[in-house]
């Protein structure tokens, strides 16, 4: 088929933490991670905290007059433990989600001590206020509860590492769920497409993407690239679904 858009290529990473997740290195502010990211030669990156959107804003703001695009996410842990990338198009659609994520995370303090602190910043990475409750834990939302609603929202929905025993979606449902019609599965950095499916053979008919699951600013990985008109989401679903020659791969 003829194809008259002109694509260019992007790297992306993601899925990159930032210090409201109580495991991520204190340096993941937002002037930070923009400028780490775009040192590595990355155009797109997602923020995906544990159970929170608290500093995503923060951070596309810090990229304002950058060519960085910054996608609102989120790393959510369903009720069966299992680690979901959730997108949005827009920061209100992902606050909504953050919102309904807040109503179903249980009331468990954060002992900064034990799991580290969890910072709200603004985007020069100054203090606004410490999250209180407990964010990298499970909320009360299942696996096919949460696919259901960030698709309402008109999300995207990647279950995130999914060979990694802590938190992947084959160590605790064994397989993906067929009532869950999704084609895009994250891998974890230290295993290759090919390795994960010879191991796995369950997710052999999935494509694998892999991103850095940035905790720290050494940690970008930068190894999805997507052949796509302009940096969006919408653009990024489009590779993933191969239309109009949008596609992706990595390098
Ligand atoms: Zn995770
Ligand atoms: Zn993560």
């Amino acid at each position: 088929m003829k194809n008259t858009t002109s694509l260019n290529e992007y790297r992306a990473d993601l899925h990159i933490h930032t210090v409201v997740s109580p495991c991520a290195d204190v340096e993941m502010i937002p002037p930070l991670i923009v400028s780490a990211a775009l040192d590595r030669g990355i155009d797109i990156i997602a923020i995906t905290d544990h159970n929170s959107v608290a500093n995503v804003g923060a951070v596309q703001r810090a990229a304002l007059g950058t060519r960085l695009t910054v996608i609102p996410g989120m790393e959510v842990q369903t009720s069966e433990d299992v680690h979901v990338i959730c997108l949005f198009e827009e920061l209100e659609q992902a606050k909504k989600w953050g919102q309904i994520v807040n109503e179903h995370l249980p009331s468990i303090n954060n002992n900064p001590d034990f799991f580290g602190e969890q910072f709200i910043v603004d985007e020069t990475g100054d203090f606004i206020a410490s999250e209180n409750r407990l964010l990298l834990t499970a909320i009360s939302m299942s696996f096919e509860q949460t696919y259901q609603a960030v698709r309402e929202l008109g999300g995207l929905f990647i279950p995130a590492h999914v060979n990694r025993k802590a938190f992947g979606l084959i160590e605790s449902l064994g397989f993906v769920p067929s009532d869950t019609p999704i084609n895009t599965l994250e891998i974890s950095r230290h295993i290759s497409p090919e390795e994960a499916k010879k191991q796995f053979p369950q997710i052999k008919e999935f494509q694998l993407i892999q991103n850095g699951d940035v905790h720290y600013l050494a940690d970008f990985l930068g190894a999805l690239c997507f052949q796509i008109e302009y940096p969006s989401l919408s653009e990024i679903k489009m590779a993933f679904n191969h239309e109009k020659g949008r596609k992706y791969y990595i390098i």
